[in-house]
């Protein structure tokens, strides 16, 4: 039997190949507080300086069993690079976007120009490569990035799901905008050594926007992301929170390699969805991984097991306040399960 080093094991189990087992992985923020005692990096100087930001993306590693490492840990930085006004997070609480900056056609105007050596977005690249020098032999190093859709309401604020719907033009230049800044900021996070991409994208929800809208404004986004990153040989993630089910062949059609669900979505009907896109999740953070004990998520690991997820992991983004103990249930389910 083929042993496969963990980064070969994730790359081959996200592309659909044979493995000797299922790898050990959250797709979805990985840091909490019990991580941040022990390693001494902590939010929310970790979401600013990137050698903490990569102590606390290994702790995930070292001290919960990960068999990757991953950054960063909140969806606000690609905002903050355009300038929308950011709420600071804390030890327990990731930042939030509480301003936004894209009224009309000129304002995209003037955010074309960009440089990605500045802000945290750099910060991020920054720890990836850290992380790659240290682990990028051994493990899957991966990037998240907040996706095109979430990244335009970001800018444009609640406005957004109704501009999509009544101004079309406007709708589709501020999707051209976000896309070209994923694409670049992906192949950046590629450049320094990411081989996997997390794309969250939680409100590009064929569910709170209709098929029809999703398949005009969503999917060639995601596509041209896909797209780019294959061509680098990274393998692409798409997450969108809420009941995704009856959006997954739209997601699919995108060319992502794997679909991260949530809690919401049953994943046997998931899986029979897909044509060849994996899989992924779909533990819920709050009410099985924070709440419960580790028997208890064992449980629960072995119903998605069984429902045929390709890849066991979070549903969703993690509690601060989750017990190790309850991620190593989650660790010890998936490196014990063969395919
Ligand atoms: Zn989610």
């Amino acid at each position: 039997m083929v042993t496969y080093t963990p980064k070969e094991r994730l790359a081959r189990a996200l592309t659909g190949k044979d493995v000797d087992r299922m790898p050990a992985v959250s797709f979805t923020q990985t840091a909490t507080v019990e991580q941040m005692e022990a390693c001494g990096a902590s939010w929310p100087e970790a979401n600013e300086d990137a050698q903490k930001m990569a102590t606390l993306a290994e702790a995930g590693h070292k001290q919960v069993g990960f068999e990757a490492v991953r950054v960063p840990f909140d969806i606000t930085a690609e905002a903050e690079f355009f300038g929308c006004q950011i709420k600071p997070g804390t030890k327990e609480q990731q930042p939030s976007v509480v301003g936004h900056v894209v009224k009309d056609m000129s304002d995209i105007e003037k955010l074309r120009e960009y440089d990605l050596n500045q802000g945290r977005v750099s910060v991020v690249c920054d720890a990836i490569r850290i992380l790659a020098d240290k682990y990028g032999k051994e493990l899957p190093i991966m990037g998240s990035m907040l996706g095109p859709f979430s990244l335009a309401q970001h800018m444009n604020g609640d406005d957004w799901f109704m501009a999509i719907m009544t101004d079309e033009a406007f709708g589709m230049a501020l999707m051209d905008l976000t896309t070209e800044f994923n694409i670049a900021y992906a192949k950046k996070m590629a450049e320094n050594g990411a081989d996997t991409m997390v794309i969250i994208d939680p409100t590009a929800s064929a569910q709170l926007i209709g098929d029809e809208f999703y398949e005009k404004f969503v999917v060639p986004a995601h596509k041209k992301i896909a797209d780019a990153m294959r061509e680098l040989g990274v393998t692409t993630v798409l997450h969108i929170c809420g009941d995704t089910t009856s959006g997954l062949e739209l997601m699919e059609s995108s060319g992502v390699d794997a679909i991260s669900v949530d809690q919401n979505v049953d994943v046997a009907t998931a899986v029979g969805k897909v044509d060849k896109a994996v899989i992924v999740g779909n533990l819920d953070p709050v009410n099985v991984l924070w709440n419960k004990d580790p028997e208890l998520v064992k449980a629960a690991s072995q119903k998605v097991l069984d429902a045929g997820v390709g890849v066991l992991a979070p549903g969703c983004g993690i509690v601060s306040k989750t017990p190790t103990k309850n991620l190593q249930a989650m660790v010890e389910m998936a490196k014990s399960h063969k395919y």
